[in-house]
C-alpha cells in the first residue's frame, strides 16, 4: 500500500524555540524558500500573536507565493486569528492545551471551558476563510475520553485536520501507534502526529503514529526544537520511504545541503554523529570498514550517501590502503600516477606511526606536495598582532592577502586565541562565507614550551573539511589550522 503523507515543517515556530536560537526575517524566508524547494507540504511560518517581527517574517514569507501552504501558530483566541488574517496565511495551527496538567496548572480551566475556547476559535478561523488544523496539546497524556471527544467535536465543527502532540517526548512506539489507530478511526480527516524527542524515540513514533493511521507528520530540519528538539525531518522522511514504501514530496536528495542551511543560519550545530545529515553519517576510519566499504558500500552503509545528498568520507591513519586513499584522492579531482600514490600512502602511514589521523586537508597537502601542484595559497597570513594582559581586553589585529587583495579586521576575544580568531573569521565569514564549526587543541608534549595541534572543522554550507595547524604557539597553530582549512575549501571551490 502507497500512501501518500504529508509534511508539516515547523522548523520556523517550534524549532526557532530551540534555545540559543533567534532568526531574523531575512533568515526565516531563505529557511522557509529552502524548505519550499525541498519539497515540505505545509510550512509552519512561526506565531502570529508573538511579537511584530514575527508577524513581519510570516508576511515576508506569505508574499513569497511558495509551493508549500504557509500555517501559522495560533492559540484558542480571537486576536490571535486575527493577527494571523493580518499575516495573509493559508491556514493556522490551532493549538489547544488538552492534558489535565496543562489545562489546570496552565490555562486555570476545566476540561468543558477549554473545548469551548477551542470550538469558539475553531469557529471564528472557519468564517474567516481560514483552513485550520486543530491540535491537541499534551495529548499523549491527557485522558482518553476526553480526548476523544475533543477530537470528534473538533471535526464535526468543521477542522480541516486533527493533530495529537506528544509535547513532552513520553510516548512509545506500541503506545503510539494504538493511539493514532484509534484516532485515526474516531474522524474522517486526516490526522497528524507532533512528536518531541526528549527520549529520542521521536522518530520511532512518528513512524508508529503513521502506521497506525496518521496521514501528516510534523517535523523539523536537524530535530531542531525545545528541549530534546522534535521529531527529525531528515530522519522521518527516510524512513517512511526506506522502511514502508510511503510516499512523501521531500526530494531526499536535497536533505543534506539543508540540513547544512539551517545549520549555519540557526548557529546550531549538528552533531557529527546526527543520523542521514551528521558529518560522520558516511565516515569510515577503520582500516576494515574502509576496505569493506570500498569493496562494496553496502558492508557498512545501509543507503547510499547520495540519495540524501551526503558524500562518503574516508580518514586515514596506519590502517589506510592505498585503495581508500587513491580513491579519497579522485574524489578530490586528483589522479596521482602510481609512483605518486606510493610515495602519499607512505607519507600518511608515518603520521599513523606517530599517532595522527591525517584528515581530508592533510591528505590534500600531502598530494599536492608529492604531486607538485602546490600552487599560491588563496588566504595568506601577512600580519597578526595579540595584546593580552590582566587590564586590558585581549585584541587583536591581522592583516590578510586575500589573491591579490588585502584585508585588514580587528578582534576581540575572551582570551589572545579568541581574539585572535575572532579577527580572522570575520574575514574569512565575510569574503569567502566560510565558517567554523569545531575548535579543538592537543597538546603534543608536555610543559610550557609543548608542541600543540589545533584541529578544525569549516564548513563553506556545501561541505566541511577538517584541517590542523601545529606550532610551539597555541595562537599561530590556531591561525594556521584555520588557514589551512580556508585554503582547502577554496582550492575546492575553484
Ligand atoms: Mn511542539
Amino acid at each position: 500500500m502507497l500512501r501518500r503523507i504529508t509534511v508539516l515543517d515547523t522548523t520556523l515556530r517550534d524549532g526557532e524555540q530551540t534555545p540559543g536560537v533567534a532568526l531574523t526575517l531575512d533568515k526565516k524566508l531563505e529557511i522557509a524558500k529552502a524548505l519550499d524547494e525541498l519539497g515540505v507540504d505545509i510550512i509552519e511560518a512561526g506565531g502570529a500573536a508573538t511579537s511584530p517581527g514575527e508577524k513581519k517574517a510570516i508576511r515576508m514569507i506569505t508574499g513569497e507565493d511558495l509551493r508549500a501552504e504557509i500555517c501559522t501558530f495560533v492559540r484558542a483566541l480571537r486576536e490571535d486569528v486575527d493577527a494571523a488574517l493580518e499575516c495573509d496565511v493559508d491556514s493556522v495551527h490551532l493549538v489547544v492545551p488538552v492534558s489535565e496538567t496543562h489545562m489546570r496548572y496552565k490555562l486555570r480551566k476545566s476540561g468543558p471551558q477549554v473545548k469551548r475556547m477551542a470550538m469558539d476559535a475553531l469557529r471564528y478561523a472557519l468564517d474567516h476563510g481560514l483552513k485550520v488544523e486543530l491540535s491537541a496539546e499534551d495529548a499523549s497524556r491527557a485522558d482518553l475520553s476526553f480526548l476523544r471527544e475533543f477530537v470528534v467535536d473538533g471535526a464535526n465543527e468543521g477542522a480541516h485536520r486533527i493533530c495529537l502532540c506528544d509535547t513532552v517526548g513520553v510516548l512509545t512506539p506500541e503506545r503510539a501507534r494504538s493511539l493514532f489507530s484509534e484516532i485515526s478511526k474516531l474522524v474522517k480527516v486526516p490526522v497528524a502526529v507532533h512528536c518531541h524527542d526528549d527520549f529520542g524515540m521521536a522518530t520511532a513514533n512518528t513512524l508508529e503514529a503513521v502506521l497506525g493511521g496518521a496521514r501528516e507528520v510534523h517535523v523539523t530540519v536537524n530535530g531542531l526544537g525545545e528541549r530534546g528538539g522534535n521529531a527529525a525531518l531528515e530522519e522521518v522522511a527516510l524512513a517512511l520511504s526506506y522502511f514502508h514504501d510511503f510516499k512523501t514530496g521531500i526530494k531526499l536528495r536535497k536533505l543534506y545541503e539543508t540540513s547544512r542551511l539551517v545549520e549555519r543560519l540557526t548557529g546550531i550545530p549538528v552533531p557529527p554523529n546526527k543520523a542521514v545529515t551528521g558529518e560522520n553519517a558516511f565516515t569510515h576510519g577503520a582500516g576494515i570498514h574502509a576496505h569493506g566499504v570500498l569493496a562494496h558500500p553496502s558492508t557498512y552503509e545501509p543507503i547510499s550517501p547520495e540519495l540524501v545528498g551526503h558524500h562518503r568520507r574516508l580518514v586515514f591513519g596506519k590502517y589506510a590502503g592505498s585503495h581508500a586513499i587513491e580513491s579519497e584522492l579522485r574524489r578530490m579531482g586528483l589522479k596521482p600516477t602510481r609512483a605518486q600514490l606510493r610515495e602519499i600512502v607512505a607519507q600518511v602511514k608515518r603520521l599513523g606511526d606517530q599517532g595522527k589521523l591525517v584528515t581530508d586537508s592533510e591528505l590534500g597537502a600531502i598530494a599536492d606536495g608529492v604531486m607538485g601542484r602546490r600552487g599560491e595559497d588563496a588566504v595568506k597570513l601577512e600580519e597578526l598582532t595579540v595584546v593580552s594582559g590582566n587590564r586590558v581586553t585581549p585584541t587583536s589585529s591581522v592583516r590578510v592577502r586575500f589573491g591579490d587583495r588585502e584585508v585588514t579586521e580587528s578582534g576581540v576575544g575572551v582570551g589572545p586565541v579568541d581574539a585572535a580568531m575572532n579577527a580572522i573569521r570575520k574575514i574569512v565569514e565575510e569574503t569567502a562565507h566560510i565558517r567554523l564549526v569545531e575548535y579543538h587543541v592537543d597538546a603534543i608534549s608536555g610543559g610550557t614550551d609543548a608542541v600543540v595541534s589545533v584541529v578544525v572543522k569549516l564548513t563553506d554550507g556545501k561541505s566541511i573539511v577538517t584541517a590542523r595547524g601545529t606550532s610551539g604557539d597555541i595562537i599561530m597553530a590556531s591561525v594556521q589550522a584555520l588557514l589551512n582549512g580556508v585554503n582547502h575549501l577554496l582550492v575546492r571551490r575553484r
